[in-house]
């Protein structure tokens, strides 16, 4: 199959950021942006621009999805969290370089959607859960990299402490406004933490808790 043009003009445009790891190309080539975004804004589903997907929560720009995935390391053996799940277009991309992919929403109406795309997709190594993404998966913990796609002002100490040794965490932290994406290693002996400032981003932020019927949760 030939790659429409506004996909190769997305691609140019997520090397010309950075995104240079041809495995991390080639999901994002592979995984239909279209079928992410909501019916009215699918013909700009190729910009490289983040979309609103409901609940005022948003889809995020590609060039961001690309550098995070590409920051992530990912291996094929890898086991990965994701906290946010949203559309679930980051997960689909996640699901195609890693062995397992692990993903928690709190907004349920969201995962629902998300959950019938993985299946559209037949993506069969995504696990995804509703809850607070603030506490992790301590029951499937440790995990080899660790995303988040929501921004926190400071890093959840149950994240740093479910990432395994010699493991990844890429995490946008910041109040809004002044957000920057950061990439923390853990040693894989002495387990201590290092951490990597990489750009400035623009995310929602991570909520801590459920959302209640106000916020359109249930
Ligand atoms: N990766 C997503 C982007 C989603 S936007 C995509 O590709 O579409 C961030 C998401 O994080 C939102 O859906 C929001 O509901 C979710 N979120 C915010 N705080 C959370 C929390 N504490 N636990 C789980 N998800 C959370």
């Amino acid at each position: 199959m030939s790659t429409p043009n506004h996909k190769i003009r997305l691609l140019l445009e997520l090397r010309g950021t950075g995104v240079t790891d041809t495995r991390v190309l080639s999901a994002i080539e592979r995984v239909p942006r279209e079928i992410f975004v909501p019916a009215a804004l699918r013909d700009r589903a190729y910009e490289n621009t983040p979309l609103p997907i409901g609940l005022g929560q948003t889809l995020s720009q590609p060039t961001v999805v690309g550098l995070m995935t590409q920051a992530l390391e990912l291996q094929p053996k890898s086991k990965v969290l994701e906290i946010g799940t949203g559309s679930g277009y980051q997960t689909s991309v996640l699901a195609l370089l890693a062995r397992r992919v692990y993903t928690i929403e709190r907004h349920r109406p969201l995962l629902g959607e998300a959950e019938k795309r993985f299946r559209q997709m037949s993506i069969h190594n995504v696990t995804s859960r509703f809850g607070d993404g603030w506490k992790g998966w301590p029951e499937l913990a440790p995990f080899e990299r660790i995303i988040v796609t929501a921004a926190p002002e400071e890093v959840p100490q149950a994240l740093l402490d479910q990432l395994a040794p010699g493991g990844i965490m890429v995490i946008p932290v910041g109040p809004a406004g002044d957000q920057r994406l950061l990439r923390i290693r853990r040693g894989e002996a002495d387990l201590l933490f290092t951490t990597e400032e990489l750009t400035m981003v623009r995310f929602v932020p991570l909520v801590e808790g459920m959302p209640d019927a106000a916020e359109g949760g249930r």
